[in-house]
């Protein structure tokens, strides 16, 4: 007889493995289809978050940030530190062990929780049947009550620019076994900022090619002028409105032809990374018969709760509508984890925070003032400069800026874009604020700690307000 579980999920990147630990905390009995596996065979959970994503991506940021303190940040402080060295492959190595520890913690998590781990591939059939290919060749079908589709996203690939060779993806960005001398970087985007950064702070002379003119369009303009501003200081050779339209592999790298503006240029690098957005991977998943339907870009078509047109079974993650982040992934795992345990748990898509981990961090929340003028929506904005933070000018760290934007009629705060130190943590501020409908004078009346960089988030709170103290107001009320 045909396994039977009251929940499959197929995929265990942050949103599957967090689906199924939800619901067998929730007493479902639960099963995950993983295809990962490593060199050895063995599965590896954690998907293109902990593999290849955020936490190898985020070891090796920190590492180039340390070193690109010690080799150019300490004199400022009277710290000297001669002959500063970057050994690439302990660097990696470290990653390794980072990436090691958390996806066999999954492992582990599974077990605790009782939930049934499957190595191998999980396809959707009709019925909610979900048909399982092991590595070792063997096709069962498995009976499920509830299914999550949760099998994530790839990096796209540009005709102009196909993978091989010196022109890789965000994955093998990871993975350069020496600093490249020239590195180019398709995409101004949240990888190639973030990637780009971790190559130049040791060594690399980096130039990114992004084919809009506009940078970060979905950031606020003020802080992502101020962003692109401090990104270039740091040596960032970024390029707008600029098409890569054709590249050429040869012995020592790759040419690459583009076009910016009108004109027609070319480059050789050692190395290119192509960066220019993430498709969702749903190849192969779905039977023709098993009621589930595909939206034009090959997203999976659900509804605010993640339920698709099957009953029964539901998609969350980077193969859905919304932003391909690991904690919106987690979020919808949980949800739909709860729905399924039937209770009404649901998802504030306002309040999912965006954060790009260059030095300085970018953060956002919300709309930002540009997205807020086009819906017609009356509102104020709270500015505030770290130049002016006594806790960012002592850790030399004084860059970019705070803005709050709030609703002109009833002073809700509707969103909140950073560029500057400790942003990430700081635009979670605002995030828990907007969740409990915070103002921004319920901010303004909040105390905050001195000398805190979080005091930064308070006075862009007084200044939408009119009164900020540690800068001139514009009309002080
Ligand atoms: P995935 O993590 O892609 O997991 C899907 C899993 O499904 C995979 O393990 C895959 O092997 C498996 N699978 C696919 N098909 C099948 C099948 N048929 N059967 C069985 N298994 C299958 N997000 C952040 O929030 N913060 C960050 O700092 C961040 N940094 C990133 C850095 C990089 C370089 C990249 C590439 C991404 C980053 N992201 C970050 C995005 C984040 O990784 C994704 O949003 C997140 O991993 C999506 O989770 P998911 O569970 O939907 O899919
Ligand atoms: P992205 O959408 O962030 O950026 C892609 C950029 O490439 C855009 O600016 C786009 O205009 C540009 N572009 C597209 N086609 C181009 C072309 N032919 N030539 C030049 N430029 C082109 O995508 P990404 O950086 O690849 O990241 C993919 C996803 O992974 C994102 O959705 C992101 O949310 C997620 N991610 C998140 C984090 C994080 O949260 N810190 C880190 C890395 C990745």
């Amino acid at each position: 007889m045909a396994q039977q579980f009251d929940v499959v999920v197929i995929g265990a990147g942050p949103g599957g493995y967090v689906a199924a630990i939800r619901a067998a905390q929730l007493g479902l009995k639960t099963a995950v289809i993983e295809k990962w596996r490593s060199g050895d065979g063995k599965p590896v959970f954690g998907g293109t978050c902990l593999n290849v994503g955020c936490i190898p991506s985020k070891a090796l940021l920190d590492s180039s940030h340390r070193f690109h303190e010690a080799a150019h940040g300490l004199a400022v402080h009277g710290i000297g530190a001669r002959e500063v060295t970057i050994d690439v492959p302990a660097m990696l190595k470290r990653k390794r062990r980072i990436v090691d520890q958390l996806t066999g913690g999954i492992a582990g998590l599974f077990k605790a929780n009782g939930v049934t781990a499957l190595a191998g591939s999980g396809r959707l059939l009709a019925g909610r049947r979900v048909e399982f290919s092991a590595h070792d060749g063997t096709v069962e079908t498995i009976d499920a009550a509830n299914v999550i589709l949760a099998t994530g996203s790839a990096p796209i690939e540009i005709p102009a620019a196909p993978f091989g060779g010196p022109i890789v993806d965000s994955a093998g960005a990871l993975e350069f076994d020496a600093v490249p001398r020239r590195l180019g970087v398709v995409g101004a985007g949240v990888i190639g900022l973030e990637l780009g950064s971790v190559w130049a702070r040791i060594g690399a002379e980096v130039v990114v090619i992004e084919a809009l003119p506009d940078f970060l369009l979905a950031v606020d303009r003020q802080v992502s002028k101020d962003a692109l501003k401090i990104l270039r200081a740091q040596g960032l050779d970024i390029r707008l409105n600029a098409r890569v339209t054709a590249t050429e592999v040869g012995e020592g790298g790759v040419g690459v032809t583009y076009v910016e503006g009108e004109e027609e240029k070319r480059a050789e690098f050692d190395r290119l990374i192509v960066a220019v957005g993430r498709r969702p991977v749903t190849a192969g998943l779905l039977a023709p018969d098993c009621g589930v339907n595909l939206e034009e870009r090959g997203f999976v078509h659900v509804n605010e709760h993640c339920a698709t047109d099957m009953p029964g079974v539901y998609a969350i993650g980077d193969i859905v509508r919304g932003p391909m982040l690991a904690h919106k992934a987690m979020e919808e795992g949980v949800m739909v984890a709860e729905r399924i345990a039937g209770r009404k748990t649901q998802l504030n898509y306002d309040g999912i925070p965006a954060i790009i981990y260059t030095h300085p961090e970018i953060a956002w929340v919300g709309p930002g003032e540009q997205q807020l003028k086009a819906a017609g929506q009356e509102f104020k904005a709270g500015v505030f400069p770290f130049a002016a933070s006594g806790r960012a000018l002592a850790a030399n760290d004084a860059v970019g800026i705070v803005k709050l934007l709030t609703d002109a009629a009833d002073d809700r705060v509707l969103g909140c874009h950073i560029v500057g130190p400790g942003a990430a943590d700081l635009v979670q501020q605002v995030v828990i604020a907007m969740e409990f409908g915070a103002s921004a004078e319920d901010i303004a009346l909040t105390v905050f700690g001195h000398p805190t960089l979080s005091e930064a988030v308070h006075e862009a709170a007084l200044a939408a307000l009119g009164h900020a103290i540690h800068i001139p107001n514009r009309k002080p009320r």
